[in-house]
């Protein structure tokens, strides 16, 4: 057995093991919900609906740990290939249509001409955007005009790297937040899990790119993921 096989066995068995840890946890979970809900009436007759309120969110809340964790430990097959940054970009973007008209959000997309392509597992990078443009989504303001509220996905190519970014009219992230946020359960959301971006560093850094950050309080912010051109 050499020392490559053993390490991939090892990774493989941990994440069953995760998988089917996730699962007892939800079970468990999934009854004291129900419960909660059959005595919230009795709650509420007492003046403490408040106290159902806030379980049930809490439940919501592992649940939704859970379902993320459980997401980033799927063994995937790890199948590698050549992909094309504008067509995943393209993909990825419809999955949102509907929640851009509800948050009164206009993306634009600028593909790039040279149509860029590297080398990787194309689910792990999907789960990547998917995180950056749900908390690009997060970041803005709803109560502001769909003029003001906009987010611009690139692709383009710098050197030897090709990039996305992801750049938000959002909420902006204070200097404290840029330096934590990769750091897994980091969330200054009322319901965040704090995984989304732990999640995407790992993802890149395995395809031996990188993540950069540009943000202001009140202005918004850029995510950029830099990945190694591959042409074949
Ligand atoms: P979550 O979205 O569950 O909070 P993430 O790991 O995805 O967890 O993000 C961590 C934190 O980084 C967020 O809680 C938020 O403070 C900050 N953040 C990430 N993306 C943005 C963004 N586009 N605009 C403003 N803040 C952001
Ligand atoms: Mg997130």
């Amino acid at each position: 057995i050499n020392e490559a096989n053993f390490s991939n066995e090892y990774a493989t068995n941990l994440s069953t093991l995760a998988a089917s840890m996730a699962h007892e946890i939800r079970n468990p979970l999934t009854t004291v919900k129900g419960f909660l809900q059959l005595l919230r009436p009795h709650l509420i007759e007492l003046g403490r609906e408040e106290y159902a309120d806030i379980a049930l969110e809490e439940i919501n809340r592992a649940n939704e740990i859970i379902h993320e964790f459980l997401n980033a430990a799927k063994p995937t097959d790890h199948k590698k290939s050549i992909i094309h940054l504008n067509k995943i970009v393209r993909d990825t973007l419809l999955l949102f249509e509907s929640e851009a008209i509800i948050k009164n959000t206009s993306f634009s997309i600028k593909l790039s001409q040279e149509d860029p392509t590297i080398y990787g597992d194309d689910k792990q990078l999907k789960q990547v955007l998917v995180n950056l443009i749900k908390n690009a989504l997060e970041a803005i303001e709803p109560n502001r005009s769909s003029k003001e509220n906009k987010i611009t996905i690139t692709v383009g190519i710098i050197d030897d790297y090709s990039f996305i970014n992801i750049v938000d009219t959002g909420l902006g992230m204070t200097k404290e937040t840029i330096n934590s946020l990769f750091q897994p359960f980091f969330s200054t959301k009322k319901s965040g899990t704090g995984i989304g971006l732990s999640i995407c560093k790992q993802i890149i850094e395995e395809h031996s790119g990188e993540i950069k950050i540009e943000s202001d309080v009140g202005c918004g912010t850029k995510m950029q993921i830099l990945l190694p051109i591959k042409n074949n």
